[in-house]
């Protein structure tokens, strides 16, 4: 039984991250998206909002299930009984964080391995930052998110 976890803060989720959640859940047997709650970060979107959208766009996915984290993701690996961590790779600057990133999760449980996946090329450039700054000019973001994720940002930046 492959169970692995998929972490970010999905604020929001974009068509880049849900590639890559359908891709990891067509290889694992269950796979866990998990929302970060870093007090110390802003978000545009709540957690609780983050994680209706995902939920809302993965509900034809029955091995995916989307939870809150508010700790240490090596914490949070442990309570859920796992030691695969995916990470999406747009390109070498996402590569070069990822990999330190590993190297201290790692560091901190030797148990854990993360599975660098790269993204399909229609996505690379998609980024979640970009996006809202896009959305709050009133851009066209259409292509970038699925519409329910368009319409929540044209709601924030009305
Ligand atoms: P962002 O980097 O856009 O703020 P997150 O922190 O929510 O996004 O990223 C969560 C995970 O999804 C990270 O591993 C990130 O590299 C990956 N990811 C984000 N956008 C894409 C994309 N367009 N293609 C592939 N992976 C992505």
């Amino acid at each position: 039984m492959l169970k692995a976890a998929f972490p970010g803060s999905f604020d929001p989720p974009t068509l880049g991250h849900l590639n890559i959640i359908r891709r990891a859940a067509s290889i694992f047997d269950e796979l866990l998206v998990v929302v970060a709650e870093n007090r110390r970060k802003k978000y545009l979107f709540s957690a609780e909002e983050r994680v209706s959208l995902i939920a809302e766009l993965i509900r034809d996915l029955q091995n995916v299930s989307v939870v809150i984290c508010d700790s240490l993701i090596v914490d949070f690996l442990q309570k859920h009984d796992t030691r695969l961590l995916v990470r999406g790779i747009r390109g070498v600057d996402d590569f070069s964080y990822e990999f330190e990133l590993s190297m201290i999760n790692k560091s901190l449980d030797p148990r854990i391995e993360t599975i660098f996946m790269t993204t399909d090329p229609e996505y690379f450039v998609l980024r979640s930052t970009v996006i809202k700054e896009l959305a709050s000019f009133h851009g066209n973001v259409a292509g970038m998110v699925p519409p329910l994720v368009a319409d929540a940002l044209a709601d924030k930046y009305r």
